[in-house]
């Protein structure tokens, strides 16, 4: 078990605590006006009952700091589990190394890790070879072999299919390769 202010923030524990919970998804406002009415809205969920919260992750990492920002205060603010969503799509194992880093020294530990869509502006774009990960379940292995057990890790799921994949039941197969590979819950 591990604490922030005395406070569970592990997700794993928040979801085995009851039989069923319930939680927000939020996405980095763009404005400082925005930010407050976030802030705000979100502590009405908290003393509602909300077991916890996870932040959205712009395509690209075009909110990687407010994602940041945003998990840290929602720790700090209700003591509830937090998770950070991250896509690794154009990012080389640098970039991944430079951001898990921080998102350790940050107290982050619950990450919804995915492989993420191709930019809006680029959508015949793939992966460079050898330079950028090309399926989600091998960011799982990624951060698994770079940094232990310190994050718990889940992944999005697809009950109706992925939009791309060719046969549904390929995702159940594959979903089974992210929970081999270290994937502890699954949201859809
Ligand atoms: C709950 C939830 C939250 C989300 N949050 C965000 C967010 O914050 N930011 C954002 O940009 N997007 C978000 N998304 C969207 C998500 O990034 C896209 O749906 C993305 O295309 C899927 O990522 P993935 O990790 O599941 O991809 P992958 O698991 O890599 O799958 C992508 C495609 O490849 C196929 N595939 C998977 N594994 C294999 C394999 N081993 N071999 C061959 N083919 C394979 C799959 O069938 C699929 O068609 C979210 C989705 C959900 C459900």
């Amino acid at each position: 078990m591990y604490c922030i202010f005395g406070q569970v923030v592990n997700i794993i524990e928040a979801l085995n605590k009851k039989e069923r919970t319930f939680s927000f998804e939020f996405f980095p406002p763009r404005t400082p006006k925005g930010m407050v009415r976030m802030y705000k809205t979100a502590r009405v969920f908290s003393e509602l009952g909300a077991d916890f919260f996870s932040v959205t992750y712009g395509a690209g990492g075009s909110t990687s700091k407010s994602t940041l920002e945003i998990v840290k205060e929602f720790q700090g603010r209700f003591a509830k589990p937090a998770i950070h969503h991250y896509t690794c799509v154009k990012q080389s194992p640098n970039e991944l190394r430079l951001t898990f880093d921080e998102m350790r020294r940050s107290d982050v530990r619950n990450i919804l890790a995915m492989r993420g869509d191709p930019p809006k502006d680029e959508p015949y774009y793939r992966p460079a070879k050898k330079k950028e990960l090309k399926y989600g379940y091998e960011l799982i292995e990624f951060i698994r072999k770079h940094y232990g057990d310190w994050f718990t890790i889940g992944v999005p799921g697809f009950p109706e299919g992925h939009i791309l994949t060719p046969q549904k039941k390929l995702d159940s197969k594959y979903l089974k390769v992210k929970e081999d590979a270290g994937a502890e819950f699954v949201i859809t």
